[in-house]
């Protein structure tokens, strides 16, 4: 049967140039894209490893509908023709990892700003669509964050539930380089903005709230650097299959909001098949529904590492260290996120599905069998150095 949109028309097999396709994001969007619909998918990134399952081999029911192209934004002519080859681009390319932000802050202003420019001027000149990924990193910190610890005010949502359209940006100082990511990130959503009402873009902006689920990040040491610092998720990960205490950054006491990847993306596959409905918006993509502290987090990770292991905890499951030690000089912290769902809701009837419990239980099963192997072979073999 055909597919149609939310207003049922007939919708029409696209050509899609993913930028950052090779991501933990693009890997699962291209997934979805080509096991249930007929678009079809240039796949740009410099690494291709997380969607080498989708390219190869040949036989595989949507093949031809894929094309990975091997190219760096920041220095590679070819991307202007993908753009103008296609009917839409999403750019996910990004550095986008707490730990660069403040160690790496000329990458990660480069990355997530100039890099992005091409892009944005490519779609504007040859009238294509944009959905550009920012973040809900965007919001900074809560209005309430500022008030005393008891007053009461805190506990009244307009003080810090965040909405696309009437809450603040609110950044630390320019030497907590932490907020050079969240800075860039609001430049180039306003870049995009303009580019809309001055020169008729069609654009729609995405800020993702604390998306995870399989093949988000590397495993230290394992696919990915032994002294790097991925997102909180393949950091408590990396703990858990290495029976370490999880590491509880200034008390662990910020609360995040976590979504299922597999939900989000059904919220972006709405969006690329619903121009009329998502262009010139932004929206909040996360779940409300699953707010914990990150101390939270690392309890109940380590209660479903245990069920989906079989393995008990160890005895000291958490250990405190300062953002100083983990992270260095000049890292900040969001204080909290809950996404306002309302633009989402009205203009796509989306919401998230998944509670943090089934998320987590999905997502270590993966972990466990995907890693646990690896991380007792290189325990048992430390390398020579
Ligand atoms: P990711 O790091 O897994 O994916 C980004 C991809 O972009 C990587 O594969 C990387 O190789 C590629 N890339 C970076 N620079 C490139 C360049 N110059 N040329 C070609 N490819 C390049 O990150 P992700 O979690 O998939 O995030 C995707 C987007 O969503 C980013 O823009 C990020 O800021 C945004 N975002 C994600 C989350 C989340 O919860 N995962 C939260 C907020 C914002
Ligand atoms: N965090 C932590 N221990 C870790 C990794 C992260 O306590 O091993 C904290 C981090 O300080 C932040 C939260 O977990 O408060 C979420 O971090 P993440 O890297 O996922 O990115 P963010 O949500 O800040 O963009």
């Amino acid at each position: 049967m055909a597919r149609v949109d939310l207003d049922g028309n007939v919708i029409k097999p696209m050509t899609i140039c993913m930028i950052g396709a090779g991501g933990f994001i693009g890997s699962h969007l291209c997934e979805k894209l080509m096991s249930e619909t007929l678009h079809t998918v240039l796949a740009v990134d410099v690494y291709s490893d997380k969607i080498k399952h989708l390219l190869e081999p040949d036989s595989l029911p949507w093949a031809g509908r894929i094309q990975f192209h091997r190219l760096n934004i920041k220095n590679d002519s070819r991307l202007e023709g993908l753009i103008k080859c296609s009917d839409l681009t999403i750019n996910l390319a990004a550095i986008c990892t707490p730990a660069d932000y403040n160690t790496r802050p000329l990458d990660t202003i480069y990355s997530n700003f100039i890099d992005a420019l091409p892009v944005v001027k490519y779609c504007s000149e040859n009238n294509k669509r944009l959905i550009h990924f920012s973040t809900c990193e965007v919001y900074g910190k809560t209005i309430g964050s500022f008030l005393p610890k008891d007053s009461p005010l805190r506990q009244d949502p307009a003080y810090y539930i965040l909405k696309e359209d009437t809450s603040p940006c609110i950044f630390g100082s320019v030497e907590k380089q932490r907020w050079s990511y969240a800075c860039a990130k609001q430049l180039i959503e306003r870049l995009i903005y303009a580019e809309g009402a001055e020169n008729g873009l069609e654009f729609t902006i995405v800020r993702p709230f604390n998306w995870i689920g399989p093949r988000m990040d590397f495993i230290p040491g394992i696919d990915g650097p032994s002294e790097g610092v991925p997102r909180v998720l393949a950091c408590f990960s990396n703990n858990l299959l290495r029976r370490e205490p999880l590491k509880l950054v200034d008390g662990g006491e910020s609360q995040r909001t976590f979504i299922y990847i597999k939900d989000a993306i059904e919220a972006v596959l709405l969006m690329i098949e619903n121009p009329a409905r998502a262009s010139g918006h932004i929206f909040n993509v996360g779940n409300p529904n699953n707010e914990v502290t990150v101390r939270q987090l690392a309890e109940m990770m380590t209660q479903v590492y245990s069920k989906v292991s079989g393995e008990d905890a160890i005895e000291t499951p958490t250990i405190d260290v300062s953002s100083k030690e983990f992270y260095g000089e000049g890292y900040d912290d969001s204080d909290k996120r809950i996404p306002d769902m309302t633009i989402i809701n009205k203009q796509l009837g989306w919401n998230p599905k998944t509670s943090l419990w089934d998320l987590l239980e999905s997502t270590l099963t993966y972990q466990h069998r995907t890693y646990a192997e690896a991380i007792k072979q290189a325990i048992a073999k430390p390398s020579a150095n």
